[in-house]
């Protein structure tokens, strides 16, 4: 007999992993199939900020004061129930390194109304009280309520919180869906799923699918390395945000320095270019600790975006109940709770999808 699901989701990442939590709390059954493993996606990276300041001009990201709240209050739960920390309030950096940019940043700040303690114009000199030694022109912003989030142990854990609450999630299998009479039926292993719905929550694979390949994207790939100072002067407990970022976890005396940039790209491991594209970038904002750091890993994933640089959410044109979830861009940490929440909430009570992040849009 097949198992029967009100929704089967493919890919165990942040989108995955976050839509079948929130279909569970409107009592909706899920299985989430994963080609790999837990995390083998871009929500694999070891080291990632929760950052609602966005670009050049650090704007307020879109949905900035929901999207936080979501993934705070998941953060919040998912650590309760897991021994391993994987993340940490610890605050945001975002010094301006050109005066072009210190300008823009602070008329954007001027004009935007942000949530009480979140978000603090500095001068140089306060920049650099916060960060001694970090590369500074004419201020910046910081931010007190900036997260520093180990994704891939955050993911992990948040997998084995799913499944002892009830959801199941199956890894290393890889099937392909078939539609009929109403049900997508999937084929594993030891077991067939009937599912009322499918969703593809397969990250940048969607650019290769069969069903999603007319979706206009760009797959954008980054590395991330995890370096070790050698010299305890060099000591800081906030997280910055300057061409990529530098993230600080737990470890008193690593980083992690990520940034997402190759928009040509010929194959999808961590390479000696990616070290050396991300030791130019920490000298110029950070050169004494870049020279004082030595590599202790490095890690690559792929990010995709859209024209509009949002998330696309929805259902497929031509096929029934086959849904999308992807998209999440270099924001996936911060949206993806928040979605997932607001697409549960679309699908069982029809609350209409913000247009921004609607399918529709490529229709
Ligand atoms: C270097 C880097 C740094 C980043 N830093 C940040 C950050 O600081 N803050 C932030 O908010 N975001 C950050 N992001 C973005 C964030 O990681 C992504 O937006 C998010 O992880 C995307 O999640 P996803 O679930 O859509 O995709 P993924 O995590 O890629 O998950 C998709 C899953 O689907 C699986 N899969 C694929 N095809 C199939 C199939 N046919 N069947 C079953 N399973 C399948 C894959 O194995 C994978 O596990 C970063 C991304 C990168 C690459």
């Amino acid at each position: 007999m097949p198992h029967h699901t009100d929704y089967c989701i493919l890919g165990a990442g942040i989108a995955g992993l976050s839509l079948a939590d929130a279909l569970s709390d409107y009592d909706l059954s899920s299985v989430v199939i994963e080609k790999n493993s837990i995390g083998s996606g871009a929500s694999g990276t070891p080291g990632g900020l929760v950052n609602p300041a966005t670009g050049r001009r650090a704007k307020k990201t879109w949905k900035a004061e929901q999207s936080y709240e979501s993934i705070a209050a998941n953060l919040e739960k998912v650590q309760s129930h897991s021994d391993t920390r994987f993340y940490r309030n610890n605050g945001l950096l975002r010094p301006a390194l050109l005066k072009k940019m210190a300008r823009k940043m602070k008329e954007q700040y001027e004009n935007t109304t942000w949530p009480d303690g979140w978000c603090q114009w500095k001068s140089k000199e306060e920049i650099q009280k916060i960060h001694p030694g970090v590369k500074c022109v004419d201020g910046g912003l910081w931010l007190p309520i900036g997260l520093t989030v180990d994704i891939g142990s955050y993911i992990k854990a948040y997998g084995h919180y799913l499944e002892n609450n009830g959801i199941n999630i199956v890894c290393g299998e890889q099937p392909y869906p078939i539609s009929e009479d109403g049900y997508w039926l999937l084929e594993l292993d030891e077991i067939t799923i009937k599912a009322d719905h499918l969703v593809f929550a397969t990250g940048h694979t969607i650019a290769t699918s069969p069903f999603w390949d007319w979706i206009p994207l760009e797959l954008i790939k980054g590395q991330v390395a995890k370096f070790k100072k050698e010299s305890s002067s060099l000591s800081f407990s906030h997280s910055i945000s300057s061409l990529g970022y530098i993230a600080r976890l737990d470890e008193e005396d690593t980083f992690i320095q990520g940034s997402t940039y190759e928009h040509d790209f010929t194959h999808l491991n961590p390479d000696a270019e990616g070290e050396s594209y991300l030791r130019k970038r920490m000298r110029r904002s950070l050169p004494q600790l870049e020279k004082q750091s030595k590599l202790v890993d490095q890690w690559a994933g792929v990010r995709i975006s859209t024209p509009n640089y949002k998330p696309i959410l929805g259902l497929h044109p031509a096929y029934s109940n086959l849904h999308l979830f992807s998209g999440l861009g270099s924001k996936g940490l911060l949206l993806g709770k928040f979605l997932a929440e607001h697409y549960a909430d679309h699908l069982t009570n029809g609350t209409p999808l913000y247009p921004e992040i609607d399918i529709n849009r490529f229709t």
